[in-house]
């Protein structure tokens, strides 16, 4: 079987993409430029594709015009408002959210997909996001597969239901603990929304990643006595205990 990977650079669909491999050929991982802070992602998947030898291209919407008009929803990774800090679950998380993202990188992703006979688009989205992003959501991924697949009726390869999410009821942390079962090396992530040289360990997706690593690493030391450590380098170590804290009381 051959599929499509949506791939962003960050630890969730570079662990899928590892994941996919173990099964899959992957006829082409795609990234989508926002034009935001997202150009270090970019680098990141570039990279590890390069590494496992596998087609890569980016989208560009920033050049289209795509970003300047969904800036317009005042979403911190599209346009210049602030990154807020702390944990996802808290309110202003909400500025992260870009309209209809997935449905625009899946539908891309799907004519790629149709176009190279490839018979599965996977897709790196896990119950985490489910929270605070409608468009990660099982009702959504479902019914955008059903779209692609009957869009392209005899068509392409595509086989009914044709977007995998393997991570969908899992958490973060489940992620992170196959990482580490595959061999994924964190540092060579990138989840950072501000952009930074390094991760800032402030911003929502650093507190989640951080968050899901020590768990993932506890874990695997529970289970093998194996000392795994996150090698990625981060400006701030310790702001996402606090994070965590708060967002609990
Ligand atoms: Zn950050």
């Amino acid at each position: 079987m051959k599929g499509v990977v949506v791939m962003s650079g960050g630890l969730d669909s570079t662990t899928l993409l590892y994941r996919v491999l173990e099964g899959f050929e992957v006829v082409q991982a795609v990234s989508f430029n926002y034009g935001q802070r997202h150009k270090k992602e970019l680098e990141f998947a570039q990279a590890t594709c390069e590494k496992l030898h596998v087609p890569w291209t980016t989208i560009d919407l920033w050049s289209s015009g795509l970003t300047e008009l969904l800036s317009e929803s005042n979403s911190s990774l599209v346009s210049d408002e602030e990154v807020p800090e702390g944990h996802y679950a808290e309110e202003n998380m909400k500025a992260t959210v870009v309209p209809n993202r997935n449905m625009i990188m899946l539908s891309i992703a799907g004519g790629i997909a149709v176009a190279k006979k490839a018979n599965l688009i996977f897709v790196g989205v896990h119950a985490g996001d489910h929270f605070i992003y409608p468009d990660c959501r099982p009702e959504f991924v479902n019914a955008a597969g059903d779209a692609i697949y009957l869009g392209n009726e005899g068509f392409g390869e595509l086989i009914p239901g044709p977007i995998v999410a393997p991570y969908m009821q899992q958490s973060k942390a489940d992620i992170a603990f196959d990482a580490i079962s595959l061999g994924v090396p964190f540092e060579e992530t990138w989840s950072c929304y501000k952009g930074g040289a390094i991760h800032c360990g402030r911003c929502g997706t650093c507190v989640e990643r951080m968050e899901a690593i020590a768990t993932a690493t506890k874990r695997w030391y529970a289970m093998t006595g194996e000392v795994v450590a996150d090698q990625t380098p981060y400006q701030d170590t310790e702001f996402w205990r606090e994070a965590l804290k708060r967002s609990t009381v």
